[in-house]
């Protein structure tokens, strides 16, 4: 008999709005969709920001059980957990049955969801009204302290502390148990407990970490959000595994969340920076968690042959350095320096060379012309191109 396996995956992750900025690209800018598919097959969809338009574009209807099924989870009805909804292709399609799952809130009263629902859709927001979404969509109200049963597969919802409330959600599979907990700040005793209690023991227990420490307790301080800090302490505090830090801050450049990730693992064993298109398998053999980039969002890739020296740590915390042969390259860009002007906008031919294990090898790439500074280098222009193909 094989392991059951769930798969996690990570649609969004960026926190309160969504970025383009480039240099947010590698953590990725969609609001908070994440999808668990449990060893039975059932299909669990955590919030429903942007990253959700991405998840139905590639939609893969639930498999595995008998009537397997799809069941929404959504937080709170923040517009960064919510905004994903009327880009969902699936919601348009008349056989798609979805199972919706939030909170009644104060302010919006009875079937909440239904009415976020309606509001989004409703002229002029939206070219279509609701009478378009043809899928069957069933609602279901949970509070904080629910416990019910979906499938093979236990979910319990806890309060969490945030301005308008705010639900954490923990789904125990028989591969495995993941707890998500975003948008919650530390600091109400009562609710800090309800977050151990929707950590322990988890594989995976994915909390907010859009503030720095510093941040948390400064500026930010009742904002309704937490740190990488808060998270280690609750993940060791609980005993949970692995500890996934979310809800990146828009204004959080890749390299700013590098750092956090830098000190969470300092002090915590098992971290990752959720990032977009992440996949983490539970159930699988080996005592870590496993979490790969299955290349969606790798840029253009290009096979070669350059000889290189790695050093870097292994897994057991060593530090090593290599001799190998780097024999497939991922291109974004290059800032190029030349005597001509070329048009803004315009493609490049752009034919490198480079010594590698066999001679001299060539690379032949399609630029396009994203920046030109004139101001660098006397005589010769700065040229930065973006490759395309
Ligand atoms: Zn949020
Ligand atoms: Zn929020």
């Amino acid at each position: 008999m094989t392991a059951p396996i769930a798969k996690l995956s990570f649609w969004g992750v960026r926190g309160s709005t969504p970025t383009v900025d480039p240099a947010t690209w590698r953590y990725g800018g969609n609001t908070p969709c994440l999808e668990l598919i449990a060893p039975d097959g059932t299909q669990f969809i955590l919030d429903c920001g942007t990253g959700l338009r991405m998840l139905g574009s590639r939609w893969a209807a639930p498999s595995g059980g008998k009537t397997p099924e799809t069941h929404i989870f959504v937080t709170h009805y923040h517009w960064d957990h919510i905004q994903g909804i009327p880009f969902f292709a699936p919601l348009y399609v008349e056989n798609n049955e979805f199972h919706f799952y939030s909170f009644r809130s104060k302010y919006l009263g009875r079937d909440s969801l239904k009415q976020v629902f309606e509001a989004q859709m409703a002229l002029p927001y939206f070219p279509v009204d609701m009478s378009a979404m043809s899928a069957k969509r069933k609602f279901k109200e949970v509070e904080g302290g629910d416990s019910f049963q979906i499938g093979e597969n236990t979910i319990t919802a806890r309060w969490l502390n945030h301005p308008q409330g705010c639900l954490g959600f923990r789904i125990e599979t028989p591969a495995g148990t993941v707890a998500y907990a975003t948008d919650n700040e530390p600091g109400d005793a009562t609710l800090d407990e309800s977050l151990r209690e929707l950590a322990a023991g988890a594989d995976i227990f994915i909390n907010d970490a859009q503030f720095t420490p510093e941040q948390l307790e400064t500026t930010r301080k009742g904002w309704g959000h937490s740190s990488w800090l808060e998270g280690v302490k609750v993940a060791r505090h609980a005993g949970a595994k692995t500890l996934v830090l979310f809800h990146h801050d828009p204004d959080s450049t890749d390299r700013m969340v590098d750092s956090i990730l830098r000190q969470a693992r300092e002090e915590f064993d098992s971290v990752f920076a959720a990032s977009e298109g992440m996949v983490i398998t539970l159930g699988a053999p080996g005592d870590r968690v496993q979490a790969h980039m299955p290349g969606t969002r790798t840029a253009l890739r290009r096979e070669a042959q350059f000889n290189a020296k790695v050093c870097g740590v292994t897994e057991g915390g060593k530090d090593f350095e290599e001799e190998t042969i780097v024999r497939d390259l991922s291109l974004q860009g290059a800032l190029i320096s030349l005597k001509h002007l070329p048009r803004l906008q315009s493609e490049l031919q752009v034919t490198m060379e480079a010594p590698g294990a066999d001679g001299v090898q060539s690379m032949k790439l399609r630029g396009y012309v994203v920046r030109i500074d004139t101001g660098t280098e006397k005589g010769h222009i700065a040229v930065g191109v973006v490759f395309t193909d």
